[in-house]
């Protein structure tokens, strides 16, 4: 069994092709379960540059995912997710628009730091301008946070924080350690996403450090491509089938309705 748990399509206005065309890409290649999980909204439409407004999510996205489910459901199995964003403020806006959804998962994702979208390539130079321990601490704390909230289900790209390429100096594996017991503590999966590998840190999230500890502390994991174009779909799954097998007891978790279940990596 395999499946593809994080792709985006137009709607988030940084990626290509709708969702029909991920979702045929995912049947081309011969996965079992395709999630759909572009970026929420916001409230007060933040950040609409790079995401739907929630206008879009219940015209256009909601309708789209469920004629879609049927329409393929003899091809595949398509999930209805989300990528939420853990923004401290936002809990009580997130926990009431995800109550209004039969969402399968929700993916959480910390692309934050305050105001800071430390992820987009336009606001890179602030990585020189702080020390990048204190961004790592920092990052980390949100990534507790997200956890601690007890909004989503898996925790998308972990280590996100390195994807241009800056390291810590400070050894972080107590740091990590602290982190990921608080993400078991709330129940949550890890996703091994392959964006990473097409970035310039060109490492999958997370790295083999993180994924010995979430090993040891029996965490499951689930798999994304973060595909923000059809062809990304499933891209570099070789690589994250070894790790499963390496690191997550050759066992990937699916959630339907929000209730996870294992299966077997193949
Ligand atoms: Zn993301
Ligand atoms: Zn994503």
């Amino acid at each position: 069994m395999l499946v593809d748990y994080h792709t985006h399509n137009y709607l988030c206005k940084h990626a290509d092709g709708t969702i029909e065309d991920y979702i045929q890409h995912a049947v081309a290649i011969g996965l079992h379960e395709i999630g759909i999980s572009d970026h929420s909204p916001m409230p007060d439409h933040w950040d609409g540059e790079v995401r739907m407004n929630e206008e879009q999510f219940w015209n256009e996205y909601k309708p789209a995912v469920f004629a879609l489910q049927e329409k393929y459901k003899d091809n595949i199995k398509v999930k209805f997710g989300l990528e939420g964003d853990f923004f401290p403020g936002t809990e009580q806006w997130v926990k009431e628009f995800l109550s209004k959804n039969e969402f399968d998962y929700v993916l959480g994702s910390v692309h934050y730091l305050g105001e800071w979208g430390f992820d987009n390539p336009i606001f890179v130079h602030r990585y020189e301008e702080q020390d990048i321990d204190s961004v790592y601490e920092l990052y980390y704390e949100h990534i507790k946070k997200s956890a601690q909230c007890r909004l989503f289900d898996i925790i998308s790209h972990c280590d996100l924080v390195k994807k241009f390429g800056h390291r810590p100096t400070k050894n972080m594996e107590e740091l990590l350690r602290e982190t990921f017991k608080v993400v078991k503590d709330s129940n949550m999966a890890v996703e091994i996403n392959t964006s990473g590998l097409r970035k310039p840190i060109k490492e999958q999230y997370p790295s083999e450090k993180i994924l010995a500890i979430l090993s040891e502390l029996k965490i499951p994991l689930t798999l994304g491509s973060d595909a923000h174009t059809p062809e990304d779909v499933g891209r570099d799954f070789g690589l994250a089938k070894e790790f499963i097998e390496k690191y997550g007891n050759g066992r990937i978790s699916l959630f339907t309705k929000r209730q996870r279940s294992e299966v077997k990596v193949s």
